[in-house]
């Protein structure tokens, strides 16, 4: 008899151990986890001057197709927003990751002058926490006509400076070393080193047009310019203003629209990084400031 019970008592264990294994993923996609299971610490600096932000992080996902940016990426972006930002006086921290699975693709959240995002997305944004929705793209956005082959991907976006507390940034670029740093540029208040460039080269008030940062040169924009930098030694040649004189952009500014220098980090300026540091305690962004976390 003693024998049968254990018997018996072995098989259940040996189910149940089956179970959660199956399962485990379920679990794992409905489930919210936080900062405090240790899967998103940062080397955070807890230092009294710096400004701490909280981040929600929301996969949205395609409930019969669901897809997820994977943690050990979402901690990549963490550890290199923490790293970069430290100079700000500004210092990051995921509150959680949740899924919502009211489901927007990049393109249609863009589409219509934001009417999705703005009309429906926003609705989800949490008060004086940036929130971080991570979407796909269309899967039709990338031809190949036997000659030429590429996609017309949009890579993020926010409100420069506005009230709003989201940022929108497709999930295959999350631990990308430059996209989640420029999106939270804006959302700091710093424009596209491009930004009405015209006007910062015949104004000469640098602080007053253009991208409104002095130490920034003249950035003639990547679109029609970008075939004339040489990635090596990360500078533009051969490309003039109507003066004559050369356009010498900074490639390597997070804020442009270069692609990467072979050598050269990507970088802020000085004034960058103080305008960052004087809008984090604006009254557009005081809120956001955790005294502890
Ligand atoms: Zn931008």
């Amino acid at each position: 008899m003693r024998y049968a019970m254990l018997i018996i008592v072995l098989l259940l264990s040996a189910c149940s151990r089956n179970q959660p294994w199956q399962t485990q993923p379920d679990q794992y996609l409905q489930e919210s986890y936080y900062a405090s299971d240790n899967i998103f610490n940062s080397p955070t600096d807890r230092t009294s001057y710096m400004n701490h932000f909280e981040i929600i992080v929301w996969n949205v996902v395609d409930s019969l197709n669901p897809v997820y940016a994977p943690d050990t990426k979402i901690k990549e972006m963490l550890d290199e927003l923490n790293r970069v930002y430290k100079v700000a006086n500004i210092q990051f921290e995921i509150r959680e990751v949740n899924e919502l699975t009211e489901y927007y693709t990049y393109e249609s959240l863009v589409a219509n002058d934001f009417s999705n995002y703005y009309n429906y997305l926003i609705n989800y944004n949490t008060a004086n926490v940036i929130d971080l929705y991570l979407v796909d793209h269309e899967p039709s956005l990338c031809y190949n006509d036997g000659r030429v082959r590429g996609c017309a991907k949009g890579r993020g976006f926010t409100n420069t400076g506005g009230w709003l507390s989201s940022i929108v940034i497709p999930k295959e670029d999350v631990a990308n070393k430059k996209i989640p740093v420029h999106e939270f540029g804006h959302f700091f208040n710093l424009e596209h080193t491009h930004f009405n460039y015209k006007e910062q080269i015949a104004g000469l008030d640098c602080e007053k047009t253009g991208d409104q940062i002095c130490d920034t040169p003249p950035d003639p924009g990547a679109g029609a310019y970008g075939a004339m930098v040489n990635y090596t030694d990360c500078e533009m040649y051969g490309a003039f203003d109507e003066n004559g004189v050369a356009y010498k952009p900074m490639i390597n500014n997070f804020m442009s629209y270069y692609a990467p220098c072979y050598m050269m980090e990507y970088k802020f300026t000085k004034e960058q990084i103080n305008r960052m540091k004087n809008f984090a305690l604006d009254a557009k962004r005081m809120e956001f400031v955790k005294s502890s976390l």
